[in-house]
Formats: C-alpha cells, sequence, structure tokens
C-alpha cells in the first residue's frame, strides 16, 4: 500500500503492510510456507549478509508473510518497524535482549499478566538479569526504584487481571528523564483503544495470541519500535551503538538510525535466539487484524454492559472494570483510553472460594480457560489455578484474592452472556 498517512485505523487494519502479491496477483497474503530464499547471484547473497541490502535469506530471520503482519502491526501502533516471535512471552524476552546485559535490571509494574510476573521474578535471573517490582502510580518509589544498572521500565497498558488503566505519559516522563526507555505491554488494549508510543512509550510488546489474532487460534508476539529513542545519549546500550562483532564491527544505531532496535531484532535477535513466528501463525493473525476496530468496539460495549450489571447485583461485592463510572480509574481510562477499558476485569463473588469454584462449574456459555482476547467468553477463578501456588497474602496483593474471578467478555450476544452469569451466581450463592 502507499505510505498514505492519513489512512484511518479501519483502512490501515486491512491494508497496511499487504499488497497483491507480485508474482501471481493473488489479493490476499500468500503463506509463503518457504525455508530458505533464492540468492540472485554470490554478491547478491554477500550483500544480504552483510546486511547491506534488505531482502529474503531464510525464515528463522524474514518471511514475507511475517513481513507482512509486522508492517500491519507497526503501522497501527505508529512505530517505525516491528519483529514479530512465537509468543507474547518471547517478545518480552526479545524486547528485553538488546537492552540488557548480566547485573542490569528493569523496573517492572507490580501489575502485570501472571505469566510475566513468573517470567521477570524467576526466570530472567538465569540470564544474571532481575526485575524490581513497583506500584507505577507511586512516583516517588519509581524514581527511587531506578539505579544506574537499570535498563527500562515495563508495564501493560490496561492490566491483568483487574484490567487497571495505567497513566503511560506520567511513566514515559520518568523513564525519558532517566535515559532509559520504557516498554508498554499492549495485549489487553490493543492500539486500537490505547497507542502507547504516542504517548511517550520506546517500544510496545504484543502477545498477538489475544485480540489481535482474536478467536484464540495461534500463539504469537510481536515487539513495536517508536524509533524516537536516541540509543547514544548515553552508554548504556552497548549493544545498539559499539561495534558488533558478528557483523565485522557494523554499529546498528549508526548505520540503521531510528530502525537500529528493529534490524538488531531481527538480525541479532531472532538469528541468534530463534524465537521465530511461523508463516501459517502470521497468517491467522493477519486474517484477525482486518476487524480488530470492529471486535474491540463490541468486546467493550459488553463489557460495560455486563460490568454495570454485575455491580447491581446482590450476589457480587465488587467490580474492578476501569470501563464503570464508578471506578476510581475512570477518570484516567476516559482521558488515556476513550474508546473503552477493554474487555478484561475482576468480581468478588458473596460466598468467597467455594462460591467462586462453583460458579465457574455452572457457567455454560463461559469458558474456563487460561486465556483472554477471544470471540467467546471465558472465566478463570485465579486463586485456584493460575495463582493457587501464592499465600492468600500474596493473592490478595495480585488482585486476585479467593474470592474473585476473572472474566474476558467475549462477542456473544450481551443478554446471552449476562443470563449465564445469572443463572451460575443463582447455583453458586444458593444455600
Ligand atoms: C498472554 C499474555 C502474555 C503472554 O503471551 P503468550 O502469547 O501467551 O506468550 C503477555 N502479556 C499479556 C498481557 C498477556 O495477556
Amino acid at each position: 500500500m502507499p505510505d498514505r498517512p492519513t489512512y484511518g485505523f479501519d483502512t490501515l487494519q486491512i491494508h497496511a503492510g499487504t499488497r497483491p502479491d507480485p508474482a501471481t496477483g493473488a489479493r490476499q497474503t500468500p503463506i509463503y510456507q518457504s525455508t530458505a530464499y533464492v540468492f540472485k547471484d554470490a554478491d547478491h547473497a554477500a550483500a544480504l549478509f552483510n546486511l547491506q541490502e534488505a531482502g529474503y535469506i531464510y525464515s528463522r530471520l524474514t518471511n514475507p508473510t511475517v513481513g507482512a503482519l509486522q508492517e500491519r502491526i507497526a503501522t497501527l501502533e505508529g512505530g517505525v518497524g516491528a519483529v514479530c516471535c512465537s509468543s507474547g512471552h518471547a517478545a518480552q524476552i526479545m524486547a528485553l535482549f538488546p537492552l540488557m546485559t548480566p547485573g542490569r535490571n528493569v523496573v517492572v509494574s507490580t501489575r502485570l499478566y501472571g505469566g510475566t510476573v513468573t517470567q521477570f521474578s524467576q526466570t530472567i535471573k538465569r540470564f544474571g538479569w532481575s526485575a524490581t517490582f513497583v506500584d507505577l502510580d507511586n512516583e516517588a518509589a519509581v524514581r527511587a526504584a531506578i539505579d544506574d544498572d537499570t535498563r527500562a521500565i515495563f508495564c501493560e497498558s490496561i492490566s491483568n487481571p483487574g484490567g487497571y488503566v495505567t497513566d503511560i505519559p506520567a511513566v514515559a516522563k520518568i523513564a525519558d528523564e532517566s535515559g532509559i526507555p520504557l516498554i508498554v505491554d499492549n495485549t489487553s488494549a490493543t492500539p486500537y483503544l490505547c497507542r502507547p508510543i504516542g504517548m511517550g512509550a520506546t517500544l510496545v510488546v504484543h502477545s498477538t495470541t489475544k485480540y489481535l489474532t482474536g478467536n484464540g487460534t495461534v500463539t504469537g508476539g510481536c515487539v513495536v519500535d517508536s524509533g524516537q529513542f536516541d540509543w547514544s545519549q548515553n552508554d548504556r546500550f552497548p549493544a545498539l551503538i559499539k561495534p558488533e562483532p558478528a557483523y565485522h564491527g557494523l554499529k546498528f544505531h549508526e548505520t540503521f538510525g531510528e530502525l537500529a532496535f528493529t534490524f538488531h531484532g531481527i538480525a541479532i535477535g531472532l538469528r541468534d535466539l530463534g524465537m521465530t513466528m511461523n508463516p501459517q501463525g502470521a497468517h491467522y493473525t493477519l486474517m484477525g487484524i482486518e476487524t480488530l476496530s470492529l471486535r474491540m468496539e463490541r468486546h467493550v460495549e459488553n463489557a460495560v454492559r455486563v460490568a454495570e450489571w454485575l455491580e447491581k447485583d446482590d450476589r457480587v461485592d465488587f467490580v474492578t472494570y476501569a470501563g464503570l463510572a464508578s471506578s476510581p480509574y475512570a477518570d484516567r481510562a476516559q482521558k488515556l483510553y476513550p474508546r473503552g477499558a477493554g474487555a478484561l476485569f475482576t468480581f468478588a463473588v458473596k460466598g468467597g472460594y467455594s462460591a467462586c469454584v462453583k460458579l465457574v462449574d455452572s457457567l455454560e456459555l463461559f469458558s474456563h480457560v487460561a486465556n483472554l482476547g477471544d470471540t467467546r467468553s471465558l472465566i478463570i477463578h485465579s486463586a485456584s489455578t493460575t495463582h493457587r501456588q501464592l499465600t492468600p497474602e500474596q493473592q490478595e496483593a495480585a488482585g486476585v484474592a479467593p474470592n474473585v474471578v476473572r472474566v474476558s467478555i467475549g462477542l456473544e450476544d450481551v443478554n446471552d452472556i449476562i443470563a449465564d452469569l445469572d443463572q451460575a451466581l443463582c447455583k453458586a450463592t444458593a444455600g
């Protein structure tokens, strides 16, 4: 598609990154199911391997179907480039990899997807990295957590499990003043509800597994680069400014400018870590994104209706949805997320742990799964599943107390969603 930044979101979600196939005229982007690509001659091959010419070598690094998806997500997020990879968790490692070395740390929000808490609090230690968890609403605590070894701040735009909304401009300001990038996981909001780069974020990561694909079919991830961070402003990011021994001393920032991070992600990250997205997966996600705005509008509309109904119900103690007028985050949500606060929230059931378990077992339309962002409505009781290893105090702090369930509201008829909750709440709170 011609470079026309004037196109609206609904146009870009269908056209950005794709064009009729130059070889066959195929209107839909083909699944380029090929591992390798023929070089024109020896000079062409050498130029590709030296990163002097852009092109395809081997699908661990680049693939035309995956490339189309990268361009589409980068465009929707307002970034200059993107690197797709095998899952959301792979994207988080891919985002940190160029920034971190042993002994360095990342300052992260306490409000995160459960799997991310484990990845950051346990697994990254094996690389010699560490994470410092802070409440991002406490500016003094965030500033105090940043030290000479900090290489990034990490948060989610709309976060798990309670649908809490982050004040991205405020956190971006602290990152900027500290000379470090802000990385925002925009999975639950999607670029339709939130564009972190416009609010000052340097990198955006996605689990494309969720709303971008939209129907629970494939896992995938993506790192989008704003192109706006000056990696040479200090000496903290040697991988991006110092000569790279694996490329005859090439300096990524000097050579590729605003695309330094993206090129590093492909030429070093994908090449050597190998967390590659496969072209079939990219195809499903390209299909999903074509209807992103329509789905997100309905997800939000349904979530608001369900949250308002639950809030008024006697069998429910509280609802955490930031899209409710009664939410302590209502003002922030309206200001920063004017199209809606997503479709993920928790609610507390009178009767505690046993009532929650009974509720989950009694639902017929909702699926009991550890996932979100599906066309289907989903529910999970975190205290008895994803967070069962934590103490009750830790569960409380994580927003998944024993009396709380998390829902991801789907695209079904909202009256059917409410009727299902109604009949299950009856069973859960009877006697
Ligand atoms: C699911 C999810 C992840 C992890 O993504 P995977 O594709 O499952 O690896 C990360 N962050 C958020 C907010 C998620 O919902």
